[in-house]
Formats: C-alpha cells, structure tokens, sequence
C-alpha cells in the first residue's frame, strides 16, 4: 500500500522502506501503476514539466545533488505545496528505486491521466495521431515528444498498446508526457470516432496509394498508424478515408513506426511550422 503522509519531508536511508518498495514496484510493474494509477518519471525537467502542467504529484525523491540545487529545491517546494511527500534519499536509495546505477537527482511519482474516447473532441484542434495497438515503449514515448513538437492535440491509444506510463515510454517522451493529452480507446470506439470525424482521416499504410505528400490535410486531421510488426488492422485501415504512403528505395520493407509518423506530421503540419 501507498503511504498516504503528503505534505511533508521524510528522509529516507532503508531500501526496506515501504516507499521505497511501492516506487519500485511501479518502474518494473504494469499491475502496480494501474491499480494505483501512478506512475514515475525520472529527472528534474520533467518534474518541472509535470508541475508547470499542473499534474498531481504524490512523491518527488531528491538524492544528494538535489539539495544545493535551487531548481530542484524549487520544485520540491511546489509540489509540497501541492501536497506531495517529499523523499529526502540517499544515492543508493535512489538507485534502488529505480534500477539504476546512475540515478537521476530527482524522481518523482505522479497521477496517471487518460481520457476515454467521449473525451474527445476534434472540433477546433489540429490534429490527433491514432495508434493501433503500439508495442514498443520507445517507439510510443517518441511519437508522443513529436506530437508535442509539431503542435498536435493528442495521442489515442487503440487496442492492446504497451503502457504509456511505463518508464521507458515517460523517459523518451522527455516530458512531453506532460504536455500531450493520451486517450485509450477500444477497436469500435476507434471506428465511430473516424466515422464522425470532420476533418481528414488519413492511415499511413504500405498499400497505400496515395503519396503522403500530396493530400492537403483538412484540419482537424487523423493520423492512423499500424502495429511494428503487422501495420494496420484491415478494419481500421477500411475505417479511414485515405490510405497514404511514404515512397521508399532500397531494401527496407517499411519504416519504424516513429520515424513513419514523424515523417507524415511533418509534411501534414508543413504549412503551419516556421522556425
Ligand atoms: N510489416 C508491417 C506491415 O506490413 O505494415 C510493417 C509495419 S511498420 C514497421 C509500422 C507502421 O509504420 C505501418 O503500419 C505504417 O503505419 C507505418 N509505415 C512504415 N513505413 C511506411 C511507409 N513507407 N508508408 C506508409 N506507412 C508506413
């Protein structure tokens, strides 16, 4: 069980601390962070991402550099404010948490947040990327960092997808976790959801006859893309309005899903970057 003492310091020297134990059990364990709808993210940027978006933070572990550190101290400070225990921890403590040997300074544990497929609202955004049924946490954590940097509204996870909130994912998101909405949706919500959509709904796909380049992408826009090792569900991809493809030379058969989708936002968001 989670202690529930907020609001507070508490130095912590015990691997055997049950804090301790319950932060652990979230970086290695799916079931921890569902039942308890926690999570860990690692490192003081994205503790101060997590607080500047104001999301709920229950822990925040400060190793020894933390304490002569004033962005560091700051941000222990907001987040007791905002009721959450503060970890005073060794190193070794530190290590111990999270399963490495060089821990991050700060470590902190925060409240999971996904929205349902009636959360969503694509009217007056600029675009969501739908993901069918992703697997690999990098690949995850990086469309959502791109998501964030080419201005997109949000993530939908569809069908079995690998833990957003897990470790590897929240660390290659580098803290646009924080900043990108993530809704979980099932196969049928997934399709009446591209049923009513007012804008494009466009799957990335190897069969795809239409060059990526050359829709002119509607706002709000849908972006589909298929699972690393089987692509798109023939459903899905018989739920979207247009399959794009991204031409390729040389041997690859396709490209890996992170890379596809950065592509696809790209050239979809081309018109509205400019350094
Ligand atoms: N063997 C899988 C298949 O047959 O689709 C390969 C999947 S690929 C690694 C993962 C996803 O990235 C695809 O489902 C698609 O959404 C996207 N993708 C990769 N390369 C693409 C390309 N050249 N054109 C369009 N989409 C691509």
């Amino acid at each position: 069980m989670i202690e529930k003492r907020q609001g507070a310091v508490k130095q912590i020297t015990s691997h055997s601390n049950p804090i301790v134990k319950e932060i652990k059990g979230l970086v290695a364990q799916r079931k921890h962070r569902s039942q308890s709808g926690l999570f860990v993210a690692e490192g003081l940027k994205l503790a101060t991402d997590a607080l500047e978006a104001g999301w709920g933070v229950r822990y925040l572990a400060l190793g020894p550099e933390a304490r002569d550190n004033p962005v560091a101290q700051k941000a222990a400070a907001a987040a007791k404010a905002r009721g959450a225990l503060i970890l005073e921890a060794s190193t070794a403590v530190m290590s111990a948490m999270t399963r490495k040997d060089n821990p991050q300074m700060v470590v902190g544990v925060y409240e999971q947040k996904l929205l349902g497929a009636r959360d969503i609202d694509p009217a007056g955004t600029t675009l969501w990327v739908a993901l069918d049924r992703v697997r690999d946490p990098g690949n995850l954590g990086t469309i959502i960092r791109t998501v964030d940097a080419v201005g997109g509204a949000g993530v939908m996870l569809v069908g079995d997808c690998t833990d957003p909130f897990a470790v590897e994912a929240v660390r290659a998101t580098m803290g646009s976790l924080f900043h990108v909405p993530l809704a979980k949706l099932g196969k049928d919500e997934f399709k009446s959801l591209a049923e009513k959509w007012p804008g494009t709904v466009a799957a990335t796909h190897l069969k795809g006859s239409v060059d990526y380049r050359t829709p002119d992408y509607a706002e709000p826009v849908l972006l589909v893309m298929g699972n690393e090792q089987k692509g798109l569900e023939d459903d899905m991809a018989a739920a979207c309005r247009t399959l794009i493809r991204i031409p390729q030379v040389g041997q690859a058969d396709s490209l890996n899903l992170a890379v596809a989708t950065g592509v696809a936002l790209y050239e979809i968001r081309r018109k509205h970057l400019e350094l």
